[in-house]
Protein backbone atom coordinates (compact mmCIF):
# COMPACT_ATOMS: atom_id res chain seq x y z
CA UNK A 1 0.00 0.00 0.00
CA UNK A 2 1.05 3.61 -0.81
CA UNK A 3 1.69 6.33 1.93
CA UNK A 4 0.44 9.87 1.27
CA UNK A 5 2.11 12.70 3.29
CA UNK A 6 0.62 15.95 3.53
CA UNK A 7 2.49 18.90 5.37
CA UNK A 8 5.38 21.15 6.15
CA UNK A 9 8.03 20.71 3.75
CA UNK A 10 10.73 23.19 5.42
CA UNK A 11 14.38 24.70 6.26
CA UNK A 12 15.40 25.15 9.65
CA UNK A 13 18.21 26.42 11.81
CA UNK A 14 18.17 24.79 15.03
CA UNK A 15 21.25 25.18 18.17
CA UNK A 16 21.60 22.11 20.96
CA UNK A 17 24.05 22.30 23.14
CA UNK A 18 26.11 19.96 20.34
CA UNK A 19 25.94 22.78 17.22
CA UNK A 20 23.79 24.21 15.10
CA UNK A 21 23.20 24.25 11.24
CA UNK A 22 21.40 26.91 9.33
CA UNK A 23 18.71 26.08 6.65
CA UNK A 24 18.97 22.29 6.74
CA UNK A 25 16.41 20.92 4.74
CA UNK A 26 13.28 19.77 7.64
CA UNK A 27 9.90 19.72 8.59
CA UNK A 28 7.30 17.33 9.55
CA UNK A 29 6.21 16.07 5.85
CA UNK A 30 10.25 15.10 4.80
CA UNK A 31 11.06 13.49 8.41
CA UNK A 32 7.86 11.69 7.89
CA UNK A 33 8.65 10.88 4.30
CA UNK A 34 12.10 9.95 4.47
CA UNK A 35 11.58 7.22 7.60
CA UNK A 36 8.30 5.43 5.87
CA UNK A 37 10.51 5.23 2.34
CA UNK A 38 12.04 2.16 4.36
CA UNK A 39 8.78 0.69 4.23
CA UNK A 40 6.88 1.46 1.48
CA UNK A 41 6.14 3.66 -1.51
CA UNK A 42 5.48 7.69 -0.13
CA UNK A 43 3.64 10.27 -1.82
CA UNK A 44 4.35 13.64 -0.54
CA UNK A 45 2.67 16.85 -0.39
CA UNK A 46 3.11 20.18 0.61
CA UNK A 47 4.06 24.00 -0.93
CA UNK A 48 7.38 25.09 -1.30
CA UNK A 49 9.42 28.21 -2.59
CA UNK A 50 11.70 29.13 -4.96
CA UNK A 51 14.36 29.03 -2.26
CA UNK A 52 13.91 24.96 -2.80
CA UNK A 53 15.45 22.83 -5.45
CA UNK A 54 16.88 20.13 -6.62
CA UNK A 55 19.72 19.78 -3.90
CA UNK A 56 16.57 19.49 -1.09
CA UNK A 57 14.45 17.07 -4.27
CA UNK A 58 17.07 14.89 -4.23
CA UNK A 59 17.37 13.75 -1.03
CA UNK A 60 13.81 13.19 -1.43
CA UNK A 61 14.21 11.45 -4.49
CA UNK A 62 17.10 8.98 -3.37
CA UNK A 63 14.98 7.30 -1.47
CA UNK A 64 12.36 6.44 -4.10
CA UNK A 65 9.90 9.29 -2.54
CA UNK A 66 7.03 10.42 -5.38
CA UNK A 67 7.91 14.26 -4.98
CA UNK A 68 5.21 15.31 -8.04
CA UNK A 69 2.91 16.46 -5.26
CA UNK A 70 5.26 19.09 -4.38
CA UNK A 71 3.43 22.68 -4.82
CA UNK A 72 6.13 24.96 -6.35
CA UNK A 73 4.94 28.78 -5.56
CA UNK A 74 6.55 31.01 -7.93
CA UNK A 75 7.71 33.98 -5.46
CA UNK A 76 7.26 32.51 -2.66
CA UNK A 77 9.37 31.35 0.35
CA UNK A 78 10.12 28.22 1.96
CA UNK A 79 8.57 27.39 5.70
CA UNK A 80 11.25 28.13 7.57
CA UNK A 81 11.24 27.21 11.39
CA UNK A 82 14.18 28.42 14.11
CA UNK A 83 14.74 26.71 17.46
CA UNK A 84 16.77 26.03 20.23
CA UNK A 85 17.41 23.43 22.60
CA UNK A 86 19.00 23.39 26.04
CA UNK A 87 20.14 20.47 28.10
CA UNK A 88 16.63 18.87 28.25
CA UNK A 89 16.38 17.90 24.67
CA UNK A 90 12.79 17.02 25.19
CA UNK A 91 11.66 20.79 25.70
CA UNK A 92 12.28 23.07 22.95
CA UNK A 93 12.15 26.61 22.64
CA UNK A 94 10.83 28.43 19.26
CA UNK A 95 12.28 31.46 17.89
CA UNK A 96 11.01 31.68 14.70
CA UNK A 97 7.81 30.41 12.15
CA UNK A 98 8.03 32.22 8.81
CA UNK A 99 4.88 30.50 7.38
CA UNK A 100 6.24 31.92 3.67
CA UNK A 101 3.95 29.44 1.21
CA UNK A 102 2.47 27.27 3.91
CA UNK A 103 0.23 30.71 3.98
CA UNK A 104 -3.20 29.89 2.21
CA UNK A 105 -1.46 26.34 1.30
CA UNK A 106 -4.36 24.72 -0.53
CA UNK A 107 -3.37 21.14 -1.11
CA UNK A 108 -4.21 19.82 -4.43
CA UNK A 109 -3.60 15.84 -4.42
CA UNK A 110 -3.04 14.28 -7.46
CA UNK A 111 -5.12 10.56 -8.68
CA UNK A 112 -1.92 8.35 -6.83
CA UNK A 113 -2.14 10.76 -4.16
CA UNK A 114 -5.73 10.55 -3.12
CA UNK A 115 -5.75 6.97 -3.80
CA UNK A 116 -3.04 5.91 -1.01
CA UNK A 117 -4.63 3.41 1.03
CA UNK A 118 -2.34 4.79 3.77
CA UNK A 119 -2.90 8.57 4.55
CA UNK A 120 -0.70 10.68 7.34
CA UNK A 121 -1.65 14.10 8.20
CA UNK A 122 1.36 16.09 9.42
CA UNK A 123 0.98 18.93 11.68
CA UNK A 124 -1.53 21.24 9.90
CA UNK A 125 -4.23 23.61 10.28
CA UNK A 126 -6.99 20.76 10.81
CA UNK A 127 -9.16 22.11 8.18
CA UNK A 128 -6.83 21.21 6.05
CA UNK A 129 -6.11 18.22 7.42
CA UNK A 130 -10.10 17.64 6.71
CA UNK A 131 -9.98 18.63 3.64
CA UNK A 132 -7.24 16.25 2.37
CA UNK A 133 -8.96 13.51 4.46
CA UNK A 134 -11.86 13.82 2.06
CA UNK A 135 -10.12 13.57 -0.71
CA UNK A 136 -8.74 10.02 -0.22
CA UNK A 137 -11.26 8.32 -0.55
CA UNK A 138 -9.43 4.95 -0.83
CA UNK A 139 -8.03 4.94 2.54
CA UNK A 140 -7.80 2.19 4.43
CA UNK A 141 -5.82 3.82 7.38
CA UNK A 142 -5.33 7.38 8.46
CA UNK A 143 -3.23 9.24 11.37
CA UNK A 144 -3.00 13.01 11.94
CA UNK A 145 -0.80 14.59 14.31
CA UNK A 146 -1.28 18.15 15.33
CA UNK A 147 -0.03 20.50 17.92
CA UNK A 148 -1.44 23.43 20.64
CA UNK A 149 -1.59 25.99 18.40
CA UNK A 150 -4.24 24.11 17.03
CA UNK A 151 -5.68 22.97 19.55
CA UNK A 152 -5.78 26.41 20.93
CA UNK A 153 -6.75 28.41 17.99
CA UNK A 154 -9.21 25.51 16.00
CA UNK A 155 -10.14 23.21 18.29
CA UNK A 156 -13.76 22.49 16.89
CA UNK A 157 -12.73 21.57 13.82
CA UNK A 158 -9.63 19.43 15.48
CA UNK A 159 -11.98 17.54 17.11
CA UNK A 160 -14.09 16.30 13.63
CA UNK A 161 -10.34 15.72 11.99
CA UNK A 162 -9.05 13.31 14.88
CA UNK A 163 -12.72 12.13 14.56
CA UNK A 164 -11.97 11.29 11.14
CA UNK A 165 -8.93 9.14 11.31
CA UNK A 166 -7.45 5.88 12.64
CA UNK A 167 -5.55 7.35 14.57
CA UNK A 168 -3.91 10.21 16.63
CA UNK A 169 -0.27 10.19 17.19
CA UNK A 170 0.77 13.29 19.50
CA UNK A 171 2.90 14.81 22.07
CA UNK A 172 1.81 13.70 25.45
CA UNK A 173 1.69 17.33 26.78
CA UNK A 174 -0.89 18.10 23.76
CA UNK A 175 -2.72 14.82 24.18
CA UNK A 176 -3.43 15.60 28.08
CA UNK A 177 -4.18 19.64 26.76
CA UNK A 178 -6.27 18.14 24.11
CA UNK A 179 -8.73 15.70 26.77
CA UNK A 180 -7.99 18.31 29.23
CA UNK A 181 -7.13 15.63 31.70
CA UNK A 182 -3.49 14.73 33.49
CA UNK A 183 -3.46 10.69 32.76
CA UNK A 184 -1.90 9.84 29.53
CA UNK A 185 -3.99 7.20 29.62
CA UNK A 186 -7.62 9.10 30.78
CA UNK A 187 -6.37 11.41 28.34
CA UNK A 188 -6.37 8.89 25.44
CA UNK A 189 -9.02 6.82 26.13
CA UNK A 190 -11.24 10.63 26.18
CA UNK A 191 -10.32 11.42 23.30
CA UNK A 192 -11.19 7.62 21.67
CA UNK A 193 -14.28 8.24 23.73
CA UNK A 194 -15.09 10.85 20.93
CA UNK A 195 -16.09 8.71 17.89
CA UNK A 196 -17.91 5.25 18.08
CA UNK A 197 -15.91 3.30 15.65
CA UNK A 198 -14.23 0.80 17.38
CA UNK A 199 -10.22 -0.18 16.71
CA UNK A 200 -8.89 3.27 16.72
CA UNK A 201 -5.63 4.35 18.61
CA UNK A 202 -3.74 7.04 20.17
CA UNK A 203 0.11 7.15 20.34
CA UNK A 204 1.84 9.48 22.79
CA UNK A 205 5.35 10.24 22.09
CA UNK A 206 7.01 10.82 25.18
CA UNK A 207 10.27 12.04 24.13
CA UNK A 208 13.34 10.37 25.46
CA UNK A 209 11.23 8.42 27.23
CA UNK A 210 9.49 6.20 23.79
CA UNK A 211 6.17 6.09 23.34
CA UNK A 212 2.90 5.03 24.43
CA UNK A 213 0.02 3.07 22.35
CA UNK A 214 -3.52 3.13 23.65
CA UNK A 215 -6.91 1.41 22.36
CA UNK A 216 -9.88 1.53 24.06
CA UNK A 217 -8.78 -1.95 25.60
CA UNK A 218 -5.40 -1.96 25.39
CA UNK A 219 -2.02 -0.40 26.27
CA UNK A 220 2.13 -1.00 25.26
CA UNK A 221 4.82 1.33 25.34
CA UNK A 222 8.16 0.88 23.90
CA UNK A 223 11.39 3.38 25.39
CA UNK A 224 13.38 4.83 23.26
CA UNK A 225 16.22 3.46 21.83
CA UNK A 226 18.76 4.44 24.82
CA UNK A 227 21.49 6.36 23.35
CA UNK A 228 24.73 7.92 25.26
CA UNK A 229 24.49 10.88 22.47
CA UNK A 230 21.77 12.87 21.30
CA UNK A 231 22.76 15.89 18.80
CA UNK A 232 19.40 17.18 17.65
CA UNK A 233 16.04 16.14 18.29
CA UNK A 234 13.96 17.94 15.64
CA UNK A 235 11.69 15.48 13.46
CA UNK A 236 12.22 12.69 15.90
CA UNK A 237 8.38 12.44 16.46
CA UNK A 238 7.95 12.52 12.31
CA UNK A 239 10.70 10.16 11.66
CA UNK A 240 8.69 8.22 14.69
CA UNK A 241 5.30 8.40 12.98
CA UNK A 242 6.62 7.77 9.40
CA UNK A 243 8.53 4.45 10.63
CA UNK A 244 4.94 3.21 12.51
CA UNK A 245 2.49 4.59 10.02
CA UNK A 246 5.14 2.87 7.04
CA UNK A 247 5.43 -0.45 8.52
CA UNK A 248 1.42 -0.90 8.69
CA UNK A 249 1.40 0.26 5.32
CA UNK A 250 4.11 -2.55 4.30
CA UNK A 251 1.46 -4.96 5.96
CA UNK A 252 -1.10 -4.71 2.62
CA UNK A 253 -4.19 -4.48 4.34
CA UNK A 254 -3.23 -7.15 7.25
CA UNK A 255 -5.92 -6.38 10.17
CA UNK A 256 -4.53 -4.32 12.25
CA UNK A 257 -3.74 -6.79 15.42
CA UNK A 258 -1.90 -5.66 18.54
CA UNK A 259 1.00 -7.89 17.76
CA UNK A 260 1.06 -5.78 14.34
CA UNK A 261 0.72 -2.54 16.25
CA UNK A 262 3.22 -3.19 18.81
CA UNK A 263 5.78 -4.15 16.13
CA UNK A 264 5.05 -0.98 13.98
CA UNK A 265 5.98 0.88 17.74
CA UNK A 266 9.29 -0.51 17.34
CA UNK A 267 10.06 0.36 13.99
CA UNK A 268 8.90 4.10 14.88
CA UNK A 269 11.05 3.94 17.90
CA UNK A 270 14.13 2.64 16.17
CA UNK A 271 14.12 5.10 13.04
CA UNK A 272 13.54 7.83 15.39
CA UNK A 273 16.53 6.91 17.44
CA UNK A 274 19.04 7.20 14.25
CA UNK A 275 17.51 11.02 13.53
CA UNK A 276 18.35 12.12 16.91
CA UNK A 277 22.13 11.06 16.26
CA UNK A 278 22.94 14.16 13.85
CA UNK A 279 21.17 17.25 12.81
CA UNK A 280 18.21 17.00 10.39
CA UNK A 281 17.51 14.62 8.44
CA UNK A 282 21.50 13.72 7.87
CA UNK A 283 21.25 10.36 9.57
CA UNK A 284 18.52 9.48 8.13
CA UNK A 285 19.48 10.19 4.36
CA UNK A 286 21.90 7.14 4.56
CA UNK A 287 20.35 4.77 7.11
CA UNK A 288 20.10 1.35 5.95
CA UNK A 289 17.31 -1.12 6.36
CA UNK A 290 19.75 -3.72 8.37
CA UNK A 291 20.52 -1.03 10.61
CA UNK A 292 17.22 -0.34 11.78
CA UNK A 293 15.87 -3.94 11.81
CA UNK A 294 19.48 -4.21 14.30
CA UNK A 295 17.96 -1.78 16.66
CA UNK A 296 14.49 -3.39 16.59
CA UNK A 297 15.92 -6.88 17.56
CA UNK A 298 17.85 -4.70 20.71
CA UNK A 299 14.34 -3.40 21.34
CA UNK A 300 12.72 -6.30 21.92
CA UNK A 301 15.83 -7.90 23.80
CA UNK A 302 15.53 -4.84 26.14
CA UNK A 303 11.84 -5.41 26.79
CA UNK A 304 11.19 -8.51 27.15
CA UNK A 305 10.66 -10.17 30.38
CA UNK A 306 9.10 -13.34 31.65
P1 LIG B 1 9.12 17.36 15.48
O1 LIG B 1 10.47 17.61 16.08
O2 LIG B 1 8.92 15.94 15.05
O3 LIG B 1 8.00 17.84 16.34
O4 LIG B 1 9.01 18.21 14.12
C1 LIG B 1 9.92 19.19 13.75
C2 LIG B 1 9.61 19.72 12.36
O5 LIG B 1 8.35 20.40 12.36
C3 LIG B 1 10.65 20.71 11.90
O6 LIG B 1 11.37 20.16 10.81
C4 LIG B 1 9.86 21.97 11.50
O7 LIG B 1 10.19 22.43 10.22
C5 LIG B 1 8.41 21.56 11.55
N1 LIG B 1 7.55 22.59 12.17
C6 LIG B 1 7.84 23.42 13.19
N2 LIG B 1 6.79 24.24 13.48
C7 LIG B 1 5.80 23.91 12.61
C8 LIG B 1 4.46 24.38 12.38
N3 LIG B 1 3.94 25.37 13.10
N4 LIG B 1 3.73 23.79 11.40
C9 LIG B 1 4.25 22.77 10.67
N5 LIG B 1 5.50 22.30 10.82
C10 LIG B 1 6.28 22.83 11.78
Amino acid sequence: MAVTVVGSIAFDTVKTPFGERDRMLGGAAVHFALAASFFDEVRIVGPVGDDFGEAQLSVLRRHNIDTSGIQHVDGGKTFFWRGTYGWDLNTRETLETRLGVFEGFEPKLSQDARESEVVFLANIQPDIQRRVRAQCVETRFAALDTMNLWIDTARESLVKAINEVDCLIVNDAELRQLASKPSLVGAAREVLSWSKSDGRAVVAKLGEYGAALITRDGYFSIPAFPLETVIDPTGAGDCFAGGFVGYIAAQSGKPLTPTLLRRAMAYGAAIASFNVEEFGTERVARLRMDEIDERVVDLRRMTAFN
